[in-house]
């Protein structure tokens, strides 16, 4: 599942494609929007928040988009003929270029005005112009008994964590993702570290936490079940935590 930083990068290939230009084309594959055409509309930009996509019109509107599990957009040139796939949600094109979004979970238009309806219950984005980690802290902390792990992967705390920042920040910082949150000390280091990671990796596809980018050496403890440790040798483990497989080191994090 594509985390903030993928959807970040995303974003701004989305918008070195689309804005400033008319859209010659729009294709929307879901019934809902099956009859929309944005055709003339000059595309202003794209933007992320959180896991979101928001790319905006003249007109007004904004296409909103996201990739849930396994959705990706392509970009290929206007003039490239497209292979047809039944997994294609959403396709804009300009003169230039052709955008193609595969397997979207989320396809909608809603006016810019009303944004807020679609991602008005998010919090600080990590990547955003407006991170606000004190806030992110607060409500963090809003739910004490909560386990931290849980409340780090929550879109309303602090938005672009996914399964994979979630399981390194919490190896990094020494706490174990059933820990409360309450009990963890000092959550701005937590929230602060998960923001530094996103950035540190949001100009590249994968995500590297080690600093190593070799295949195999990217993560300390995400996608390592039963491996040493990096640290101190311990098998790595791992277990469903709501609806996700957390990964952690039983000596490393307490
Ligand atoms: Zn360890």
């Amino acid at each position: 599942m594509p985390e903030g930083d993928a959807v970040w990068y995303t974003a701004r290939r989305l918008h070195e494609a689309l804005a400033g230009r008319p859209l010659t084309r729009s294709d929307f594959r879901v019934p809902r929007f099956a009859t929309a055409d944005l055709t003339g509309d000059v595309v202003t930009e794209t933007v992320s928040r959180g896991k979101h996509l928001l790319t905006r019109t003249s007109g007004g509107l904004t296409v909103h988009t996201h990739l849930r599990m396994d959705g990706s957009w392509r970009i290929r040139p206007a003039a490239e003929r497209m292979a047809d796939s039944h997994r294609i949600r959403l396709v804009l094109a300009n003169r230039e270029w052709q955008a193609i979004g595969y397997s979207l979970g989320v396809v909608e238009l809603v006016r810019t005005s009303q944004e807020a309806e679609v991602t008005g219950h998010l919090g600080p984005d990590l990547l955003g112009p407006d991170w606000d980690c004190a806030e992110a802290v607060r409500r963090l902390g809003a739910e004490p008994d909560r386990p931290v792990g849980e409340a780090l992967l929550d879109q309303r705390n602090l938005a672009g964590i996914g399964n994979i920042y979630k399981a390194e920040v919490l190896f990094l910082r020494g706490i174990n993702p059933w820990r409360r949150t309450g009990d963890v000390a000092d959550l701005a280091a937590v929230a602060d570290l998960a923001q530094r990671l996103l950035e540190a990796n949001k100009e590249r596809l994968g995500q590297v936490t080690t600093g190593n980018p070799r295949r195999g050496e990217e993560t300390w403890v995400y996608g390592r079940r039963g491996r040493p440790c990096r640290r101190c040798g311990t098998p790595i483990r791992s277990e469903g935590q709501q609806d996700r497989i957390t990964f952690w080191c039983p000596s490393c994090q307490v």
